[in-house]
């Protein structure tokens, strides 16, 4: 786009921001289009015990996957679908399909031990919520003691009483809470006292600060993890880290005290088809290690 001169007063529109508009209008039609036509997809990421590598869980990160364009990640829709109030609708989509996806795991693997964390935006705490996800949990046959809700500061800032009930009623129902993010917001520890949180996830600046090529930043990160885990443990709130790249990562977060993690190191996101390949080739190996 470019800059248009003259008398009419578009001048305050750069080039910069035509192609924010119309990136924006853009997204909203994906959107718009992808609750239609079901190209909103819930990948999975897996969280590992620390202490052996075991899977303990999976994340849903959503995706959108367009036929032309592509996958776009969550960060291009998240915050104009919260503006827009599509946000719910998608929710419920990536909601549903996560669920699915560990049921099919479930029958795969033959347990019911692994977890499903699922990221809620603030707006997705409505009345119906508990009710919505109790319904889809009986559906698919899933207990729901393996959901676990992730919410970000952003939720409990609001201190928003609806907010709290819901939260307050899917901890009764068996679900747990995790705090996403953690550290980087601006009062994160107050949260801790105000909410029943279950589970703390240190955000993931903190396990790149580990690999710091300063000395000192290596130093005071490590201690910093280490005061969250403690404060998390005594607590009782189990502890994972996020953004696992490298072995080195991994084994001072082990040493630290960090229960769980995830990250590149472990896997990368993926759709369920990768995720049941990768699964497969996995129990493969273990039986013909084991004998
Ligand atoms: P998050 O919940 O903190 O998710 C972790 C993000 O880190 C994901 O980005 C994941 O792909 C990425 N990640 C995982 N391991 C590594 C690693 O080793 N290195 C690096 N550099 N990154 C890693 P993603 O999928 O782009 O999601 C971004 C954010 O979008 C999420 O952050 C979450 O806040 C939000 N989000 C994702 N899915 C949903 C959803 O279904 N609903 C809502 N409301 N928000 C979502
Ligand atoms: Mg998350
Ligand atoms: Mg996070
Ligand atoms: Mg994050």
């Amino acid at each position: 786009a470019r800059k248009r001169d003259g008398k009419n007063g578009l001048r305050i529109f750069d080039a910069g921001m035509l192609d924010a508009a119309r990136e924006r209008h853009e997204i909203e039609q994906f959107i718009e289009a992808g609750l239609k036509e079901d190209w909103f997809e819930a990948w999975l990421q897996p969280i590992v015990s620390l202490h052996d590598g075991q899977i303990v869980g999976f994340e849903a990160l959503m995706r959108l996957d367009h036929p032309q364009k592509g996958l776009l990640p969550p960060a291009k829709i998240i915050n104009i679908a919260e503006e827009t109030g599509t946000i719910s609708r998608i929710g419920d989509r990536v909601l549903e399909k996560a669920i699915r996806h560990l049921a099919t795991i479930s029958s795969l693997d033959g347990t019911q031990e692994t977890y499903l964390a699922v990221n809620f935006s603030p707006l997705q705490f409505e009345l119906t919520l508990p009710h919505k996800l109790a319904a889809l949990l009986l559906k698919h046959h899933i207990s729901p003691h393996r959901i676990v809700v992730e919410i970000t500061e952003a939720v409990l800032m609001l201190d928003n009483p609806e907010v709290h009930a819901v939260l307050k009623q899917l901890q009764e129902f068996g679900c747990r809470i995790a705090l996403d993010d953690f550290g980087t917001g601006y009062s994160s520890l107050s949260y801790l006292n105000r909410f029943p949180v279950d589970i703390v996830k240190v955000d993931q600046s903190f396990t790149r600060s580990l690999s710091s090529s300063s000395a000192d930043v290596r130093r005071k990160s490590r201690m910093l993890i280490k005061g969250i885990r403690t404060i998390s443990h005594q607590m009782g709130c189990t502890v994972v880290a996020e953004g696992i790249e490298t072995k080195e990562q991994w084994q001072l977060l082990r040493k630290l005290g960090v229960d769980y993690g995830q990250g590149y190191l472990f896997s990368r996101p993926m759709p369920i088809s990768g995720m049941l390949t990768m699964l497969e080739n996995e129990s493969e190996a273990k039986t013909s290690s084991t004998g």
